[in-house]
């Protein structure tokens, strides 16, 4: 192992940052590309342009790193591996910090949460459960025919993971693959979103340099051309793909993956609803559901997008929402009171941009925001943007917009509000405010969506899994069950 010497070390590369295939640090085939910072719209730097023969040699050697190293049975070993990982990166914490900043244009706060600081010390979650879970499980004898055999189940390793990952939260995710896959005994292919390259090249940058990682077990390759990732789906050495992204370009790896029959994991897009029944503090929730959503300017997947409220409340509900998004400002990322900061970039902007535009054309009122700040000459923001007037059944209530735009729909009664909420082709999440706690009861259990929160509770952990229901995705990230999907299931018998 390279001894780090985390004083000295610069994490910012000095040219461009470098793939990392088969333990090597090296320079993209493609050479590089340039990476904007939405706050400001300067380019902060180049990454390495990976090409598809970049994705043939990482893809290679994680196959071979799988098939003829001990990786995938030494659990004990990709415990310390993880754990190494973990203490490397909080070694580099505050440069990680300002990069993801930069490059994300993540509000300073969510750093210390699920933008860096949270994925990083799941790591350590993910080490505990390599080395406690039961890779084995005696079901004992039993008489098949009449021939009494002992029975064992195996758990192992999936094999070789394609991992395919955006640009909102560019750790989390990274991270939500990478810490299970490894614990699993996986090797894995990233490939980062072509926005958010450093975020992934500078932790490959950590392994290369500062881990025993085995050479090959963890391949980095970043690129400007999305079709490097679709190669993830179509190669059949690749075992497993996992993605996260829009449901569109999930649907288009699922069937590229059909071809070759492997394993699909996808966290996929949302438009979740916030709902508030009759007996709820109407302002403490409309000032929740106005703050949710100007978060990170809304680039979130199971950020709450539809306000429902009860319709003889509706004019003090907008007017209650209005207020708690007048005091959100899109702003400076780098500032510590910052919660929505710039959209991703320009192409992003437009897209938010043309939805505020559709549902004024589908007869809808804004009733704060719809533009762009004065405040902010320069950087891709978004006014938080507050939207009346439509019913659920408008494309802007239909469909993920990924900004800071907020759509209030009136219910009447609890059954209502459950009915709107599942009347949506995504299922990742949800919100219910009130007090009595059997209509609460009543409405998680009637909405269909992969996690819930109740008054403002929080699910975000290492353990809880994450994932959707209907067109929101298939599996769970995180938790017991996240590390579940990179395993394989082996029974063998043994005459007794
Ligand atoms: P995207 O689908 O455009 O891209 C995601 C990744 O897929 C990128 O790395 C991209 O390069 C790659 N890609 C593009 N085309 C591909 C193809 N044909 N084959 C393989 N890979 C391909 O998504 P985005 O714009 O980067 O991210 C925003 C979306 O991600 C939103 O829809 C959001 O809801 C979703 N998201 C979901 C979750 C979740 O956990 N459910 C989390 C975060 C983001």
């Amino acid at each position: 192992m390279v001894q780090p010497d985390v004083a000295v070390r610069n994490l910012r590369p000095a040219v461009s940052s470098d793939l990392l295939i088969d333990g090597e640090l090296r320079p993209g085939s493609g050479g590089t590309f340039e990476i904007v910072n939405p706050a400001t719209e300067e380019v902060i730097g180049l990454a390495a342009d990976g090409t598809t023969d970049d994705m043939d040699a990482a893809i290679a050697a994680a196959r071979t790193a799988f098939d003829t190293t001990s990786w995938s049975r030494d659990h004990a070993f990709r415990a310390r591996c993880l754990r190494q990982l973990r203490d490397a990166l909080q070694g580099h914490i505050e440069e990680l910090r300002e990069i993801t900043i930069a490059e994300v244009g993540a509000p300073a706060f969510l750093t210390s949460g699920p933008q860096l600081e949270g994925p990083i010390n799941d790591l350590g979650y993910c080490a505990d459960l390599a080395e406690n879970f039961a890779w084995e499980t005696d079901l004992g004898r039993a008489e098949p025919m009449g021939i009494p055999n002992q029975r064992v189940i195996k758990r192992e390793a999936v094999g070789v993971v394609g991992a395919i990952t955006p640009w909102n939260f560019p750790h989390q995710i990274n991270f939500a693959k990478i810490g299970p896959a490894l614990a699993a005994g996986c090797t894995i292919v990233l490939k980062p979103a072509p926005d958010t390259p450093w975020c992934a090249a500078l932790v490959g940058t950590v392994i290369a340099t500062e881990t025993d990682i085995p050479a090959g077990v963890i391949n980095i390759v970043t690129s400007s051309d999305h079709e490097v990732g679709a190669q993830l789906s179509t190669d059949p050495r690749v075992d497993i793909v996992s993605f996260t992204g829009s449901t569109a370009t999930g649907k288009a790896v699922m069937t590229a993956a059909a071809a070759s029959l492997k394993k699909v994991f996808l966290e996929l897009g949302g438009k979740s609803a916030f709902i508030v029944l009759d007996d709820a503090d109407l302002k403490a929730a409309c000032s929740m559901a106005g703050f949710s959503v100007v978060t990170h300017a809304g680039q979130g997947c199971a950020i709450t997008t539809r306000l429902l409220v009860p319709r003889e409340r509706h004019d003090d509900a907008i007017r209650y929402t209005r207020e708690a998004m007048a005091g959100l400002e899109a702003g400076d990322p780098t500032e510590p009171g910052t919660i929505c900061g710039p959209v991703i970039s320009a192409v992003q902007r437009d897209r938010v941009e043309s939805y505020i535009a559709l549902a004024k054309d589908e007869g809808g009122t804004v009733e704060i925001g719809g533009g762009r700040p004065e405040k902010q000459p320069k950087g891709f923001f978004v006014e938080p943007t507050l939207i009346s007037g439509l019913d659920n059944s408008a494309r802007a209530a239909q469909e993920e917009i990924f900004g800071p735009v907020l759509v209030i729909i009136p219910h009447d009664g609890d059954e209502d509000a459950i009915r709107i909420a599942n009347d949506s082709p995504y299922g990742l999440s949800g919100a219910v405010w009130g007090t009595d706690p059997d209509r609460i009861a009543h409405v998680v259990d009637g909405v269909r969506t992969g996690t819930m929160s109740v008054n403002g509770g929080i699910w975000y952990s290492a353990d809880v899994p994450f994932g959707g229901y209907k067109q929101s995705g298939i599996g769970r990230e995180m938790g017991a069950l996240g590390f579940e999907e990179y395993l394989e299931t082996k029974a063998v018998a043994t005459p007794a």
